[in-house]
Formats: C-alpha cells, sequence, structure tokens
C-alpha cells in the first residue's frame, strides 16, 4: 500500500490537515494507498505556485519548440511506464485491462499531438482603413484550474494537461477523489520531465472545498472541468467571482440510431459495444438505443444472442470486457434507474441485478442491462443514468428517428448506422450533438475536437480547436504614419 502525495510548486507535499483518504479498488474493495485529502487551504497554495510560476517563472519565456520537447518527453515517459499505468487503472477505477491500455496509449498520443501543435500557434496580419501594419497575436491564457471526473483519470488528465501547457499557461489539476492514483504517477512523470516548478500542480481532494476552491479563486484565469452537468452549473457560479474563462465537458443521454438498411451484425455489436464499453461510465455511451420497427425483433434476438459474451469480472482478469461500477454509490445509483425503469412500465430484457458468484460480492459488478418498450418521455430515456444500462425506442421514420435523438437536454454524441451514405449524412447533418459517427460507435481521436451542444457543455477539447480555449488573441497596431494624430 502506497502513501502518495501531492505534488505543489515541485515538491510532494501532505494536506495541511494531514488528512488522509483511502483509495479502494472498486473490483474487490482492496485498499490501493492513501492520497492526501486538501481542502481550500492546500488548492490556494497550489494555484499561488501556478500564479508565480506563470507571472515569473522561466516558463513565461521558454520557446515553443522547448514546450513541445517537454510534451515530447512526456509522451515517452508515459509509454515507458504504461505497462503499470495501465494496471493501476483498472485497480482504481475498474475499468478492463485492454480499455487501459488504449487510455494509456491514447494519453502519450495526446502529449505528443499537442508537442508538436505547440510550434504551431500562429497570429494573422490584417489590411485596416488606416496606415497601419496590424496583426494579432495568441498569448497563453494564464493560470488554469483543471478538474476531472473518475470514468478515464489518465486520459482526461492529458487531455486537460496537454492543451494547457503547449499554449504556454499553468495549471492546478484535481483529479476525482474517487481515482486519483495514475494522475499522481503522471506528476511524477512530469516532474522527471524537468518542467519548471510550479508549472504543473497536482492537488487531490474533495469537490466541495478543494474544487470550489479552483472554480472560485481570482487568481485563477480559466476552469477547465470535465464531469456532471449539475457540477457544471456550480462551476460556472463559482468563475463569476472573477468571470474567469470557462470550458465545460458535461454529460450525455446520446442516441444511436439503427435504420433498416444497415448491416445488422455490426449494429448489434455496435449497441453492445456503444452502450456498455467501460461498464457505460462514458459520457459518450450510447444509452438510448432507436430502432427502426420493422427490424426491431430481430435487431434485439441478435443482442440478446450476444449479451452473455460481455464477460464480467476484475479488470486485470483475462477476457474480461466489464468490470465493477466505481463506488458503492454510483452502484445504488444505477440500481435506482433500473427500478424508475420498471416502475415506468419499460420491459427488462436482461440483467437489472448484480452477478451471482463469489468473486462478485466484493466489488461493485452489475449485471449489462437492456429494457425494451422505452418511450421518450420515460426517466431512463431521458436522464444520464451513468452504467450498463440501454433503453430500447422504436421509430417508423426518419423524421421520427430524428425528432426522438434530438429530443434532449443534451447533446454529445450520436450514432447512425444505414449503408445508404446519404440517409446517413441527412440524419447525422440534422442531430444536434458535437460528436457523431456512422456505422461505427466511440471511436475518439486527439486530432478532433470533442464536445457538446446544449447542455453537455461550453468550447471543445482536442484537435487545434482545444488549444484555443487555453490562448488569448491580442491585437496590436503600429502606426506607419508619421504625422501626429492631429486631434486639436
Ligand atoms: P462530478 O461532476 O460529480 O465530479 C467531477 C469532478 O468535479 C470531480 O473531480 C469532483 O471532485 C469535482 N466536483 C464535484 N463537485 C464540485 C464542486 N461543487 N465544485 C468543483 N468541483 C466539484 O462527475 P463524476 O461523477 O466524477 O463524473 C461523471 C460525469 O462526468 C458524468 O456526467 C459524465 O457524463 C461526465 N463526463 C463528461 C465527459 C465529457 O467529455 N463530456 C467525459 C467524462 C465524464
Amino acid at each position: 500500500m502506497k502513501q502518495y502525495r501531492m505534488y505543489v510548486g515541485g515538491e510532494w507535499v501532505e494536506a495541511k490537515s494531514k488528512a488522509l483518504r483511502q483509495i479502494i479498488d472498486p473490483g474487490n474493495g482492496e485498499l490501493l494507498g492513501t492520497v492526501p485529502e486538501s481542502n481550500r487551504e492546500d488548492v490556494i497554495l497550489a494555484i499561488e505556485a501556478a500564479r508565480e510560476a506563470f507571472d515569473k517563472g522561466p516558463w513565461k519565456t521558454t520557446t515553443a519548440l522547448d514546450r513541445g520537447k517537454f510534451l515530447f518527453k512526456i509522451s515517452d515517459l508515459i509509454r515507458r511506464e504504461a505497462k503499470r499505468l495501465a494496471e493501476l487503472e483498472v485497480k482504481n477505477c475498474g475499468k478492463p485491462l485492454a480499455e487501459a491500455e488504449f487510455d494509456v496509449n491514447d494519453a502519450a498520443n495526446c502529449f505528443e499531438f499537442y508537442g508538436g501543435l505547440a510550434t504551431k500557434i500562429h497570429g494573422e496580419t490584417m489590411s485596416v482603413p488606416a496606415n497601419s501594419m496590424s496583426f494579432v497575436v495568441r498569448e497563453p491564457l494564464g493560470v488554469c484550474g483543471q478538474i476531472i471526473p473518475w470514468n478515464f483519470p489518465l486520459l482526461m488528465s492529458a487531455w486537460k494537461l496537454a492543451p494547457a501547457l503547449a499554449a504556454g499557461c499553468t495549471v492546478i489539476l484535481k483529479p476525482s477523489e474517487l481515482t486519483p492514483l495514475t494522475a499522481l504517477e503522471l506528476a511524477g512523470l512530469i516532474h522527471e520531465a524537468g518542467l519548471p516548478r510550479g508549472v504543473v500542480n497536482i492537488v487531490t481532494g474533495p469537490g466541495v472545498g478543494a474544487g470550489e476552491e479552483l472554480a472560485q479563486n481570482k487568481l485563477c484565469d480559466k476552469v477547465a472541468f470535465t464531469g456532471g452537468t449539475l457540477t457544471g452549473r456550480k462551476i460556472l457560479e463559482g468563475a463569476s467571482s472573477n468571470l474567469k474563462k470557462v470550458t465545460l465537458e458535461l454529460g450525455g443521454k446520446n442516441p444511436n440510431i439503427v435504420f433498416a438498411d444497415c448491416d445488422l451484425e455490426a449494429a448489434i455489436d455496435g449497441a453492445l459495444f456503444g452502450a456498455f464499453a467501460n461498464q457505460g461510465e462514458v459520457c459518450s455511451a450510447g444509452s438510448r438505443l432507436l430502432v427502426d420497427k420493422s427490424i426491431h425483433k430481430s435487431m434485439v434476438a441478435g443482442m440478446l444472442a450476444k449479451i452473455d459474451r460481455i464477460k464480467l469480472g476484475h479488470g486485470l482478469t483475462p477476457g474480461v470486457k466489464m468490470g465493477p461500477l466505481i463506488s458503492k454509490a454510483q452502484l445504488e445509483k444505477v440500481q435506482n434507474y433500473i427500478q424508475i425503469g420498471i416502475e415506468e412500465g419499460a420491459t427488462p430484457l436482461c440483467g437489472g441485478k448484480r452477478p451471482e458468484g463469489s468473486i462478485f460480492n466484493k466489488g461493485n459488478f452489475l449485471l449489462p442491462t437492456i429494457f425494451d418498450n422505452v418511450t421518450p418521455k420515460m426517466r431512463i430515456a431521458r436522464e444520464e443514468i451513468f452504467g450498463p444500462v440501454l433503453s430500447i425506442i422504436t421509430f417508423e421514420t426518419e423524421e421520427e428517428a430524428i425528432h426522438i435523438a434530438n429530443d434532449t437536454d443534451y447533446g454529445l454524441a450520436a450514432g447512425v448506422w444505414s449503408k445508404n451514405i446519404f440517409r446517413a449524412m441527412r440524419v447525422v447533418r440534422s442531430l444536434r450533438a458535437g460528436i457523431t459517427w456512422i456505422n461505427t460507435y466511440h471511436p475518439t481521436f486527439n486530432e478532433l475536437p470533442w464536445g457538446g451542444y446544449k447542455q453537455s457543455g461550453w468550447g471543445r477539447e482536442l484537435g487545434i480547436h482545444g488549444i484555443d480555449a487555453y490562448l488569448e488573441t491580442k491585437q496590436i497596431n503600429i502606426n506607419l504614419d508619421e504625422a501626429p494624430i492631429g486631434w486639436y
């Protein structure tokens, strides 16, 4: 069992109160280690370290080329430690090893992508109606608070840190109190890469107090948040203290639309993977399956024929496709939604309960659950459950499918299954969602912007768009007219 410390101002520190939090493996209840349980006082010290590093430290004059080299170095170190990081990620957040390995590799790719982008931050020159040389430069936004959830701890750390560092910002990152371990390991690698002290600070602690301080503190120029939509609203309120810049990556209730002219086997796989990968604890999970009525029977039969192939177990057990839910509280929340679905009159087709067997008793396991005969007004069709629960809704026309798909407060992701490219494109262009897939579900690329319409968020992460959220824009005008202004 390891006693972790936080990373503040280039040093490993405890919480001032000396309080500790135990970190538990959700797959077997084992104690993995302890981390400092910080409060506002600790977070303020981290913010001051980041402020000092931004205003006075060598980071300010570090060239874009050198910032890029730091990011490449961090990427190399992640790859060197990939096995250890992936196993730790499995133990801390419950995901199957193959998914954790994917996350670690993608986190390294993310640092590489932004390492390359650091030297491609360009300004512009403009023609203006005056004898002036007028141009626009991009400058680092400043000190950025970053808050992330528990479902992709290392990957979300990379998505937050890499663009901010490429832009020249300094950061204070707070991982979820449930899954802080790989972010702290990453802090060790960042230290080894030799970043100047205070440029990256990783604080551990709860949302109340520690997280709130990051949103509210006036020394922060920005807060970047990934998490639930309700928490996102609180972040906005906190950020109003100094009108700091805000980006929000929030929840989803994403439609996965299956038309009769699809490749049925591919759509069946896409529906199951879309809903149950990472135990359904994915913001972009295809949790609403919209199925053309004419193929409903064969779609359901095909899914039920394959559902038992989704092997449950501890993420380190070979062949496991679904691990435990993150916590007992999350398990209870999802079980409560299953009860709501039954009471609302939806038809449970499979799952709905915990798997039997002694290996499952110690972890937060739940069988993949499919509800049929769901109507768009039911709560299980409208609210983000964030667990392995899929709601099937049927439609009869393309217009009806689009209407149901868009009839939601969210707008994060959506999938369309059809062999007719004209239809698929027509439908995708009608969907109010930021991330869409045709004849696939879930592939995510560092090169493409990630984020949502409506209440799924503000702004975009990843891709060349993602760096905009960490840059300010300044116009510079050089007068080329030698005559005085002539005001008098
Ligand atoms: P959450 O909102 O409960 O917590 C997220 C983070 O915010 C944690 O670090 C938490 O400590 C912190 N926090 C909580 N209350 C806070 C407050 N009042 N002030 C400041 N910080 C606070 O979310 P969660 O349960 O950890 O994660 C699940 C949610 O995250 C889901 O809604 C999911 O859709 C969303 N999510 C979105 C994306 C995306 O890219 N859009 C990605 C992953 C997860």
